[in-house]
C-alpha cells in the first residue's frame, strides 16, 4: 500500500528545525484545506531554491544574481571586510544595522578536533578579495566557541603579515552562542567594542 500522501508532507514538514510532529501536521493540513495555487506556488519555490539561489562569487552570500546586493552596492565600504561562518550570521549583522562594510562567507569554521583544517577555507577567495578591493580592516564576527575563536586566530595569522588590521566582535554576544539569535543591541555593541586580534 503507498504511503498516504498526507503523511508524506508530514514527514517532510517535520524535518524543518523547530517544527515538530504536531506543527507538521498542523502545516500539512492547513495547505491542504487552502487554495490549490498557493500549495503549487510553495511546492514550485521549494523545488527550484537551489537552482535559483546562488553564491556571490566575490563574497558567498545568497543572491539571485553573480554578485550579491550588498557586493552591488556602491554606499558599502568595500575596504572594511566582516567574515563570518555563516549567511545567517550575515543577515543578523544587517538587522542590527551596525556595519556599513562588506562581507566574507566563510561557510565553516576551522574544528580540528573533526578534522576540518585550514584547506577547508576558502583562503584563496579571501585573499584575492583582499588585494583585489584594498581591503584595510577584517572584522572577524565569528561565533564565540572553540571553532569560532580557532577560526578568527588563524585569520589574523594569515592576514596580519598582509598589512591588514584584523579586528574580532567584543564580547557580549553569549558565550558559543550563535550570532543569529543575538539581538541586535548586543550586536551592535559588539561591533563597536571590537579589539585588535
Ligand atoms: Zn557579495
Amino acid at each position: 500500500m503507498a504511503a498516504s500522501p498526507l503523511d508524506e508532507l508530514v514527514r517532510l514538514l517535520a524535518r524543518l528545525p523547530g517544527i515538530g510532529e504536531r506543527t507538521a501536521t498542523r502545516l500539512a493540513f492547513h495547505v491542504l484545506g487552502g487554495e490549490p495555487d498557493y500549495a503549487r506556488a510553495l511546492g514550485a519555490s521549494l523545488a527550484s531554491i537551489h537552482d535559483r539561489v546562488r553564491r556571490c562569487v566575490s563574497c558567498g552570500n545568497y543572491g539571485a544574481d553573480e554578485r550579491c546586493a550588498i557586493c552591488t552596492d556602491p554606499r558599502r565600504d568595500p575596504t572594511i571586510v566582516c567574515a563570518v561562518a555563516r549567511v545567517p550570521d550575515l543577515a543578523a549583522i544587517e538587522r542590527s544595522g551596525s556595519f556599513r562594510g562588506r562581507y566574507f562567507v566563510l561557510h565553516g569554521l576551522l574544528a580540528p578536533l573533526d578534522g576540518v583544517g585550514p584547506e577547508q577555507l576558502p583562503m584563496e577567495a579571501l585573499l584575492r578579495r583582499v588585494s583585489e578591493d584594498g581591503v584595510r580592516e577584517v572584522i572577524v564576527a565569528t561565533p564565540l566557541s572553540v571553532e569560532g575563536e580557532a577560526t578568527a586566530l588563524y585569520l589574523a595569522e594569515v592576514l596580519r603579515p598582509l598589512g591588514l588590521k584584523v579586528s574580532r566582535i567584543a564580547s557580549g554576544v553569549p558565550h558559543g552562542g550563535e550570532l543569529e539569535f543575538t539581538d541586535q543591541v548586543t550586536l551592535g555593541r559588539a561591533f563597536q567594542g571590537r579589539r585588535d586580534l
